[in-house]
Order: structure tokens, then sequence, then C-alpha cells
């Protein structure tokens, strides 16, 4: 990972879990993991480090989360792709 990829993941990191910032809650002093749309289908090696979503251990890999049932995305009516947009858009605000 280049020196720019780890700059970038750090800021990301520093949004917060983006479903939680979407469902209202303040999870401001939880420290987010970083999740890659393409990591269920092996892809994590190519994925792209700027393809990276925040989110918190409980909506990455809890039961209702991204790796689990997904509920978190019906919830909020939208897809990994939404909260790849969300995560752009609060970097550029
Ligand atoms: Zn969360
Ligand atoms: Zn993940």
């Amino acid at each position: 990972m280049t020196r720019a990829e780890s700059a970038y993941l750090a800021r990301v990191a520093r949004l917060g879990c983006a479903c939680c910032n979407l469902l209202g809650f303040d999870m401001s002093d939880v420290q987010p993991e970083i999740h890659h749309p393409r990591e269920d289908q092996g892809m994590a090696q190519r994925a792209s480090s700027y393809l990276a979503i925040p989110l918190c251990a409980e909506h990455h890999r809890g039961a209702h989360g991204i790796h689990g049932d997904r509920q978190v995305l019906r919830q909020l009516k939208c897809s990994e792709i939404d909260l790849l947009a969300w995560t752009i858009g609060r970097l550029n605000s």
C-alpha cells in the first residue's frame, strides 16, 4: 500500500461508521473498520484502497452487518455503492 493510500484510509476511518451516521447514531468515539465492497468475492487482494467504506465492528461483521444478513442495508434502503458514495461525499464536504 502506498503512503497516499494509507493517508486516504486514515481520513476514511475518521468519518466514523457510514451506517451509524446514516442511522443517526453518534459513534464518533469508535474507530471504524474499513470495508472493501468486493471483499466477499475474494477480490480483497486486488480491491482498490480507494473503494473503502468505514463501518463499526457491528455493521461490518455483526449478525446484521455487511458480512452478516445485511439487514442494515435493507433498513437504510441502500446498497454498498450508496455507502461508498456517502463516504466520498463526506470526504469532499
Ligand atoms: Zn455502525
Ligand atoms: Zn468488509
